[in-house]
């Protein structure tokens, strides 16, 4: 599951909830993004502080697995790169990609969209609010995305940063160890 995770919040926990219990996968492994491809506003926390957020919030999952290769890397983090690097390293392994299904009818603008769907079946997160126009997806992009369902979680980051901000609380909003991570470390506070 990538994501900026600038910070992590309970919507993304409880995606990856539910992609592993509907999937019956083995592990969900969070691939936090270097720099995103399709984000151009600047990524608040610096990529270790979203690693360490990251850690704080999976470290009490029995399946929960932290990823850092685009982290390592350090360069515009393009999904297909990244699968071909994590292939290359574990050719035994089947990967899944988890997004949010908001993210579904924007996959035909991602880098080498076409080799990347040989190489992962994408997992669609679907709050109940999402509407997806599978007929304009192209088929062969639309066959290789499984769905899962999730209780809507209207939480963002970015309403999390805009709450840190203006000083309130973001207890219930993230992992309490997210949580007590950000408050040591004043993170967006200004
Ligand atoms: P993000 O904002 O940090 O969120 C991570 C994922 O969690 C997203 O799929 C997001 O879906 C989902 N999510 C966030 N809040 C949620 C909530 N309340 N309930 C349910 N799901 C929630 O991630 P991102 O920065 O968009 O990046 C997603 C991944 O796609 C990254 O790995 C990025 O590198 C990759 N990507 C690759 C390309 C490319 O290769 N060209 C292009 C674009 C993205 P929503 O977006 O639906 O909120």
């Amino acid at each position: 599951m990538g994501g900026t995770f600038d910070p992590p919040h309970l919507g993304h926990l409880i995606a990856a909830q539910s992609a592993w219990e509907q999937m019956e996968l083995d592990e969900v492994w969070f691939l936090p993004t270097y720099h995103p491809p399709h984000k151009n506003h600047q990524v608040v926390a610096t990529a270790n502080q979203r690693l360490q957020m990251v850690k704080c919030c999976t470290v009490d999952h029995p399946a929960f697995r932290v990823c850092d290769v685009e982290l390592k890397t350090r360069e515009t983090s393009y999904t297909i790169k990244t699968m071909e690097q994590l292939q290359a390293q574990y050719p035994a392994y089947e990967f899944y990609f988890i997004i949010g299904a908001d993210m579904i009818m924007y996959l035909p603008q991602w880098f080498e969209i076409e080799k990347l769907i040989n190489m992962v079946t994408f997992v669609g997160v679907k709050r109940s609010s999402t509407v997806i126009d599978w007929d304009a997806l192209p088929p062969e992009i639309a066959k290789k995305v499984t769905m899962v369902s999730m209780p809507s979680i209207d939480i963002s980051s970015t309403a999390i940063r805009e709450r840190l901000k203006r000083g309130q609380s973001i207890q219930y909003y993230v992992h309490a160890g997210v949580n007590e991570y950000v408050k040591g470390n004043h993170i967006y506070e200004s």
